[in-house]
């Protein structure tokens, strides 16, 4: 049986880090804001919102959230982000993703100060991902890599399969574990023989979006198994990309959904927040 790694009880560590160092912030007078912009009513939207405004309360971060109607227009987002750009008061940016129809993202997220870009999506905070010169990573991958670490699982020469080739997780993912000196292989929809090449894993990350996708046979024995995923089953409960109940049997641990990557995603972005008032106040 695996060992379950428990991203609830990991992000709870990294998120009391986090509050030591705002309160920290605030006693020589820096107060720590993040600003955070939702368009639209997708519910699923909401949650992750309400979610990262109870990390920030819990933090001591102030949580700014602007709320806008569905039919906003592209030039009021722009002008707002743009407000926000040159607010001293604000230190992190983010807006929530998808956007409703008609809205261009790319150039939201390329709006978004690469300085306040908490997130870590605009051109310049990716690219730096690739030289390895970060101020901030993108939240999921960064929060996994956190969870190997406390796990004390070293990427260093293991063979680590990504599922998944998306600019948020899997390519930034596979740059984080060659950084850590794994030898990366990233799949994607086109890869042959899949089952193949990641039951070569001694750590497998698997960031495709449908449920019960990884399944036993493509696991190797004692692999490391980390699911990102985040979907419905057939009765509409919150899962992962991994058959879990299978897949535990021959992992030597496994991260579950919920409970793993998850809140690790929120953790990091307080911590990326906390980066940015450091930053910003040149500290
Ligand atoms: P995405 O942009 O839809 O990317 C999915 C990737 O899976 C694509 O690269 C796609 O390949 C690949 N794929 C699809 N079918 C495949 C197949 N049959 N074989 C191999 N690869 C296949 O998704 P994402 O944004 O990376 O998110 C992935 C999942 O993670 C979603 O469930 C999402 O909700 C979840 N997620 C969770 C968190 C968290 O905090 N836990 C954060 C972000 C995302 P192609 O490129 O060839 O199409």
């Amino acid at each position: 049986m695996a060992k379950i790694i428990d991203g609830k009880k990991i992000s709870a560590a990294v998120r009391d880090g986090v509050k030591a160092e705002v309160a920290k912030l605030k006693e020589q007078g820096i107060h720590t804001c993040l600003a955070v912009i939702i368009v639209g009513d997708d519910p699923a939207s909401k949650i992750y919102v309400a979610n990262k405004e109870k990390a920030c309360e819990y933090t001591g971060i102030e949580s700014r959230k602007y709320a806008l109607p569905a039919e906003t227009k592209m030039e009021e987002l722009l002008a707002l982000i743009d407000k926000l750009n040159n607010d001293k008061t604000v230190n992190g940016i983010l807006c929530q993703l998808p956007l409703p129809k008609g809205l261009d993202e790319k150039r939201v997220i390329e709006a978004i100060s690469p300085q306040k870009d908490v997130d870590a999506f605009c051109h310049e905070n990716v690219g730096k991902i690739m030289t390895g010169e970060f101020d901030f990573l993108p939240c999921t991958p960064a929060g996994i890599m956190e969870m190997l670490e406390y796990e004390g699982i070293d990427p260093a020469g293991k063979n680590c399969v990504v599922i998944g080739r998306s600019n948020i997780v899997g390519k930034p993912m596979g740059m984080l574990l060659l950084h850590k000196n794994g030898t990366v292989t990233i799949c994607h929809s086109r890869t042959r023989d899949l089952p193949e090449v990641t039951r070569r894993a001694d750590i497998l990350v698997s960031a495709v979006g449908k449920a019960n996708f990884v399944t036993a046979d493509m696991v190797g024995d004692g692999a490391v198994v980390i699911d990102v995923g985040m979907n419905r089953d057939e009765n509409g409960k919150l899962c992962g990309d991994v058959l879990f109940s299978e897949v535990e049997k021959k992992a030597s641990a496994i991260t579950p959904v919920p409970g793993g990557v998850g809140p690790m995603t929120i953790a990091v972005l307080m911590k990326n927040t906390l980066t940015a008032a450091r930053r910003q106040n040149n500290l």
